[in-house]
């Protein structure tokens, strides 16, 4: 699997963003991203000059919009033509991703519990999601140092939820960017897989949502595979029901050299930082990080679960925080 640093959440002057797409994008490149998605309030104008800003800044930038409504804000990516937000209201979501699902697109929650009316109106989400199978994602960071945030906890609470209950649903981030206004703060990164062998596309990025191959970080780059009969499971994957009671070898990798100019973690490298794998049980493995390793195999016992990731635990800034998590390996 080859990961792509994807920033999936991101606004211009064609809506209440003070940068152009040009802009943007000479600034993600420049903190070492290697794909956008512009989602911009309610319109897609933005996009007008992706062709020309993809060719000059060598990124991949793919067409998205954020449903930008009462009842919440929706972000949707790998759109082919507009999807109009104004036919749903608050019990009618599902047929607007559905009408998402028609232009190709990929339909995700954004920053779910960020304070609503009248500090942001519609930022808090109240539609009713009656199937929550046709959920792609929920961003469950968001902003900057986005792991530390009370209504980001919630969030990822919320996908654990959903998980839980069985749903294949993805869990990203996204910085809602407006500006080239720099911040010390981290920021976090969705990294995007794709085959090892593929040209990275627009097309090949979204598929790699759909099929959840994500990995979220502030810092290094997490990877999970389950080892099962000498096949390999990567992250999105799912653990087929007559082998899932077998012991499973896993392999953790971490990366630091991802985007290497871009980001730095100074409290790290204390003896607290850990890698924890976890189901909807419990905590399975847990073990230290040292300097020199990048990977780390445990095994853990098969049985009755429903999903398992990995997530790396430290101390940014002071704070003890999840810093990187995987997307969860499904069990059938
Ligand atoms: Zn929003
Ligand atoms: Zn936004």
């Amino acid at each position: 699997m080859k990961w792509f640093a994807c920033e999936l959440h991101t606004h211009t002057v064609h809506s209440d963003g003070s940068q152009t797409l040009q802009e943007l994008a000479t600034g993600a490149r420049k903190l070492g991203f290697e794909a956008i998605a512009l989602t911009d309030h309610n319109t897609m104008s933005g996009l007008i000059d992706k062709e020309e800003v993809q060719r000059e800044s060598g990124l991949i930038v793919i067409s998205g919009m954020e449903w930008t409504t009462f009842y919440g804000h929706m972000v949707t990516i790998g759109i082919n033509s507009f999807a109009d937000w104004r036919q749903t209201d608050k019990d009618s979501i599902d047929q607007g991703i559905a009408a998402v699902h028609r232009s190709g697109g990929l339909a995700g929650l954004a920053h779910p519990f960020r304070i609503g009316s009248p500090a942001c109106t519609g930022c808090y989400w109240e539609y009713d999601i009656k199937d929550w199978s046709a959920v792609d994602y929920i961003e469950v960071w968001s902003g900057t140092f986005a792991p530390i945030q009370i209504s980001n906890h919630r969030a990822f609470a919320l996908w654990t939820e959903k998980l839980n209950e069985r749903f294949r649903v993805a869990a990203t981030s996204g910085r809602d960017w407006h500006s080239q206004t720099k911040t010390e703060e981290p920021l976090s990164v969705t990294y995007l897989g794709v085959p090892e062998d593929a040209v990275p596309t627009e097309r090949q990025l979204v598929e790699a949502l759909r099929c959840g191959r994500v990995s979220v970080t502030i810092g290094p780059l997490l990877e999970l595979e389950v080892e099962l009969d000498g096949e390999c499971i990567g992250i999105g994957g799912v653990i087929p029901h007559e082998k899932a009671n077998q012991a499973l070898n896993l392999r953790i990798k971490l990366d630091f050299s991802v985007r290497a100019e871009s980001w730095s973690l100074p409290d790290q490298g204390s003896p607290e930082q850990r890698i924890k794998v976890r189901s909807d049980q419990r905590i399975e493995a847990e073990c230290f990080t040292n300097d020199e390793a990048t990977l780390y195999e445990m095994t853990v016992l098969g049985g009755e679960k429903k999903w398992l990731r990995a997530e790396l635990w430290g101390s940014v800034h002071g704070v003890s925080t999840l810093i990187a998590f995987t997307n969860a390996i499904y069990f059938d």
